[in-house]
């Protein structure tokens, strides 16, 4: 993959040196989308973030999912994640662990279902991630389904 190194892994602390924070955000905007749509991350993934617009699909559920770990949108986390599976506490775990790993590439291996017209859906991919300097691989095939006609992350197995 040839786009890897576009992307701006957010491994350093904004120093103050870059300019003020809206700037660092324009330029985020601008960067490509985490999710390796080849996208810019405003045409992608903001949507979903800022509430603009739901996920028509499970892979666009999951690429924003994957997008928020990055950028470490707990909330967004949280309320996309079906109310059937979403424990009490994952809420602050997410804040707990979310801070961990670096996330460094999202590969979508096989959707089913999951489109425009369907309920339930399952994504099967796999995520590249580094943890205290290691690369870890996450492979999982999750679940998705609606909730109030919404997509929402159900549950995965890796
Ligand atoms: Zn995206």
């Amino acid at each position: 993959m040839e786009d890897m190194d576009d992307q701006q892994l957010p491994e350093e602390e904004p120093t103050g040196s870059e300019g003020a924070p809206e700037e660092q955000f324009r330029e985020r905007d601008r960067s490509l989308c985490p999710c390796k749509s080849k996208r810019e991350y405003r045409d992608c993934c903001r949507r979903f973030h800022r509430k603009t617009k739901v996920p028509e699909t499970a892979e666009e559920l999951m690429r924003s999912r994957y997008s928020a770990y990055f950028f470490r949108l707990v909330d967004y986390l949280v309320e996309t994640t079906h109310p059937d599976t979403r424990e009490k506490g994952l809420k602050a775990s997410l804040a707990k662990m979310i801070h961990q790993p670096t996330w460094r590439f999202l590969t979508i291996e096989a959707v089913a279902k999951g489109g425009k017209e369907d309920k339930t859906g399952k994504v099967e991919f796999t995520a590249e991630y580094f943890i205290d300097g290691e690369q870890q691989e996450l492979h999982e095939i999750s679940r998705f389904r609606r909730y109030k006609g919404v997509w929402k992350y159900l549950d995965g197995k890796s």
